[in-house]
Order: C-alpha cells, then sequence, then structure tokens
C-alpha cells in the first residue's frame, strides 16, 4: 500500500495550487488523483464551442503565474494551454495519477491516516488530504420524462462530443445559464434550427472583451505592468460586492440599468425582451457576459420557449412541449448544471467514529473558513462550502485558502504533532457569522432560486463579502481555534 504525507484529489487550478505550495514548503511527498484520463480540471474538460472564461485572464490566473494572453477574456482553448503551461512548468504530470477515480475516504484514527479509495479497490494512505475535487465538476441532468427513450444524439456540455457534427442539424439546447449564454451564439448560425429551453432567464450585461494588441501584449510581458493590470482588474470587479451586498441603489445603478439598456439595445421585439427579462434583482443568480446571445435569439432559426412553454416529455424523435408541440430533433445539449450545492464533494468521506460527511452536512454544507471540518482531521476542501465568489475570479479564492492549508500542515509538522482538527465552537461560530452576512446579500434576498442555494435554502455557495476580507482570514491563522494531537 502506497503512502504519502499528501494526496491531492483533483488536477484543476485547485490541485495544481496545492502542489505548488507543497513544494514551496518542501513537502514533495504527494500525489494527485485525477478521475479523467487528462489533467487539468474545468478547462480541459469544457471543450463546448464558445467555452470562455467571464473573469479577465490577467485575473483569473495563479498570481504568480502571469501569462502572455492574447484577449481580455480568454478562449477555452487558451485557457487549457495556461493550465498545461503551469502543470508542465512544476513537473505535475510525474505527480499525477490519471484515471484514478476516488471512490471513498475513510479517517483511521488509530493510524492518524486517510484511506484512500481509487476506482472501487485499491487503497492508498495519507497524513493529510486536499480536496480539490472542483465546484463545478459533476454534471447533473434532471430526469425528464422520457429522457433515455431520445433516439438522437445527445450530451451535457461538460461531455460535448467533438466527433458529432452539428452543422445542419435540428438542436435543442436545455438550460440558459452561464454555459447555455456561450453555446448558444457559438452554433446558432451553423444549425438548422436551435430550440432553447429556458426556465428561468438570467441578467446579462455587455462582454467588455479586448484582443490585445502586439504592442500591448509585449508591455505586459513585463511583469510590474502585468501586476498593475491585474491589480486594476481586481480592486474593479470588487466594487461590486458594495451593490451584491450593501446598497441596492448601487447595484441598480452600476448594473441594472445597464442590463435593461442591454436588453432594449438588442432586442427589438418587445415579446422576446419580456422573455428573456428576469423578475428578480440582478446579482442573485451569476450575471451572464454577452454581446451574442441576444442578437442569437433574434435569428429566424432559434425559438426561444419560456416556462410558459416547457418540456412535457422527451421522446424518440424530440421534444413534445407544454404547449402541445411535437419538435423532432437530432441533437439535445443539456447545459443543466452541476451537482454544486448539497453534493460539493464527489465520493464518500467517512470521518472520525464512522461519521460522514454527508451526514455532517445533512442540514447544509459547512466549514471553517469553507476549508475544514470538525471530526475530519487533515482534511482540506479546495472550493468547500461558502467560498464562491460571483464577481471576481475562483482562483483568487482557492489561491486565499491556501494560506490556510499550507499554515494548518506546518504547524503540524512543526510541532512534531501527527493532526490538526477545526474545534466544533469555532467552526460553529464562522458559520454563524457567515450565514448572518448572507442575510444582508442580495444571494439570499433577491428572490431568485439559483445553485447558489442549497436544500435548505441556505446560500452555501458564496463567500458574503469582499473577496479580500476573506484572503485576510485565511492568512490570520488562528491556533485557538484548532486542536492538535
Ligand atoms: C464551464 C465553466 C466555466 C467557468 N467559468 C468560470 C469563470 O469564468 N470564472 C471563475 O472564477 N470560475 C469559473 N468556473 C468555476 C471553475 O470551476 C473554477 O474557476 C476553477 O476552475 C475550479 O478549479 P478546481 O481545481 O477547484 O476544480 P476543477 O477545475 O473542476 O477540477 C477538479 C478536478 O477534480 C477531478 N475530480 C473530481 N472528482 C474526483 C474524484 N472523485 N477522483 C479524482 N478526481 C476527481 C475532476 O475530474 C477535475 O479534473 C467555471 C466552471 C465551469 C464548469
Amino acid at each position: 500500500m502506497s503512502s504519502y504525507t499528501v494526496i491531492i484529489i483533483g488536477s484543476g487550478f485547485g490541485g495544481q495550487c496545492a502542489a505548488i505550495n507543497l513544494h514551496k514548503q518542501g513537502i514533495d511527498d504527494y500525489l494527485i488523483l485525477e478521475r479523467r484520463e487528462f489533467m487539468g480540471g474545468t478547462w480541459a474538460q469544457n471543450t463546448y464551442p464558445g467555452a470562455a472564461v467571464d473573469v479577465q485572464s490577467p485575473l483569473y490566473s495563479i498570481e504568480s503565474e502571469p501569462y502572455n494572453w492574447s484577449q481580455m477574456f480568454a478562449e477555452q482553448n487558451e485557457l487549457r494551454e495556461y493550465t498545461n503551461y503551469v502543470i508542465d512548468k512544476h513537473g505535475l504530470r510525474d505527480k499525477t495519477r490519471t484515471s484514478a477515480n476516488v471512490s471513498k475516504i475513510q479517517w483511521r484514527d488509530d493510524e492518524n491516516q486517510w484511506l484512500v479509495e481509487i476506482n472501487d479497490g485499491e487503497i492508498l494512505t495519507a497524513q493529510f488530504i486536499v480536496n480539490a475535487s472542483g465546484p463545478l465538476s459533476t454534471p447533473v441532468i434532471p430526469d425528464f420524462k422520457g429522457r433515455d427513450t431520445f433516439k438522437g444524439k445527445s450530451f451535457h456540455t461538460n461531455n460535448w462530443d467533438q466527433s458529432y457534427d452539428y452543422k445542419g442539424k435540428r438542436v435543442a439546447i436545455i438550460g440558459s445559464g452561464a454555459s447555455a449564454a456561450q453555446v448558444i451564439p457559438a452554433i446558432a448560425p451553423d444549425v438548422d434550427h436551435l430550440h432553447v429551453f429556458q426556465r428561468t432567464p438570467h441578467w446579462v450585461m455587455p462582454r467588455p472583451d479586448y484582443v490585445f494588441k502586439n504592442w500591448q501584449r509585449k508591455l505586459l510581458s513585463n511583469k510590474f505592468i502585468y501586476r498593475m493590470l491585474r491589480e486594476a482588474i481586481y480592486w474593479g470587479l470588487e466594487t461590486r460586492v458594495i451593490g451584491f451586498k450593501y446598497s441596492d441603489f448601487m447595484l441598480e445603478l452600476l448594473a441594472g440599468r445597464k442590463a435593461r439598456r442591454h436588453i432594449k439595445n438588442q432586442i427589438k421585439d418587445p415579446q422576446l425582451q419580456k422573455k428573456v427579462t428576469p423578475d428578480f434583482t440582478i446579482g442573485c443568480k451569476r450575471v451572464i457576459l454577452s454581446d451574442t446571445l441576444y442578437p442569437a435569439f433574434c435569428r429566424d432559426n432559434v425559438t426561444l420557449h419560456d416556462k410558459t412553454d416547457g418540456i412535457s416529455e422527451i421522446n424518440e424523435q424530440g421534444i413534445k412541449t407544454e404547449s402541445g408541440e411535437q419538435l423532432d430533433l437530432d441533437l439535445i445539449i443539456y447545459s443543466t448544471g452541476y451537482d454544486a450545492t448539497d453534493g460539493v464533494i464527489s465520493y464518500p468521506v467517512i470521518g472520525q467514529q464512522g461519521k460522514t460527511l454527508a451526514d455532517v452536512w445533512a442540514d447544509y454544507p459547512r466549514a471553517y473558513l469553507g476549508t475544514s471540518a470538525p471530526g475530519f482531521p487533515n482534511l482540506f476542501i479546495v472550493t468547500g462550502p461558502n467560498t464562491g465568489i460571483g464577481h471576481t475570479s475562483a482562483i483568487f479564492i482557492i489561491e486565499a485558502q491556501m494560506n490556510y492549508i499550507m499554515r494548518a500542515i506546518k504547524e503540524v509538522r512543526q510541532r512534531g504533532k501527527q493532526r490538526i482538527e477545526v474545534k466544533p465552537q469555532a467552526e460553529a461560530s464562522y458559520t454563524g457569522h457567515i450565514h448572518d452576512e448572507m442575510a444582508k446579500t442580495v444571494w439570499q434576498t433577491g428572490g431568485c432560486n439559483s445553485w447558489y442555494k442549497s436544500k435548505s435554502g441556505k446560500v452555501i455557495a458564496m463567500f458574503p463579502g469582499f473577496s479580500f476580507t476573506f484572503r485576510r482570514w485565511t492568512k490570520n491563522f488562528r491556533e485557538k481555534d484548532h486542536d492538535f494531537v
């Protein structure tokens, strides 16, 4: 049985940041486990047409790994190249086992170790686990009536079949979130007809994309100038929290008016305008950035079905709508999101006294700094509960979590101890504070149902504040909140 100081689960930016930081601490006895045949996470997996980041790339990147971006909002190809650049630069391929799906982890109290089961059989052990299995990594397809009877082609945006030629085909896309908003304009010009099934419209804002000129790219290869741009983007985006949390007036002024104007500028048909206008406060769900979505809805070969004309059933030929129309189709694209709220970890986690994380999280997922939970020693959850961020880069938060994780591991080793465990009252007080603050945010009060909320109705995906506050907390390690054994 192979044994490691640290096992990292997942090879996306979370796993990569963990590995880079462990090496900086002089810990090279670690292994990355990745369930896919390839490394890289989100941007290696999501190859659907139009896939691109919606946070400016100089910010949506690892702080210590600047890159020569070709445009402000990088597309999937470039993001995958960046991911591979980071992986190769830090020699992470040699430290990774691909096609290694973690099927269970279990804490052994007597040995101060985690048993890690992969592919339902092989067992490895590790003193520490860094779970970086991704907040949006396990796609979900709702159980539509008749779903499996469809004789045509179907797939989730997360598993786009590149061998399938959608050109000239009759296509339906189910869903209207961030991925759908990218796929729709990308494929609409090439398909015979596209039916879009939208349960709820999202607010859409203009996308301030920009292709860097050669001289600008040269300028940005200067680390200081790159850093200045990154900072400017960061602080610009951070102001959005004022609207999300502190001022409805600012939210309306900075975002609401702009989004309403965007609809009017791009759509002339009043009925279509009505269909795409949300009935909740902007920001309550993730705001979509797009200049091409509304023009796509205006095309003659695109039909937008709103919730008054939803899916009655899926059948052999296609989709029957609630108004009784039969749509014969060649392809159904599911853009129906991820198991993101109540199942943030993709495998069973069994802690002290046989308690599972799923049991502990039965009411709603919760963790100290979104990272550690009482009863689960030496386990760190990257992008755990309440670490999501709607206004800035997820990588910023991942890197902030690394401050806490690395310090915790260091403390155990320096003290000659075997394990660290967050105290129950410290976790309870942290979680209480998070949800008190959450009550002030648009995610809780904005009148929408989103994947930010758990079944309990609590918003468990988002951090209710400025991202610099979270980073400050992660840098300020509180010994008294932990037990060392
Ligand atoms: C389409 C899409 C667009 C996005 N756009 C943005 C954006 O614009 N801005 C932003 O800030 N964030 C965005 N995100 C969120 C994105 O998830 C984060 O930005 C970031 O990539 C998360 O990195 P990660 O390493 O935590 O997760 P991931 O990149 O998802 O990596 C997790 C890895 O863990 C592996 N894994 C999971 N379970 C197991 C298991 N049981 N055993 C072994 N391996 C496992 C997965 O295969 C995957 O490779 C987007 C997400 C998606 C899906």
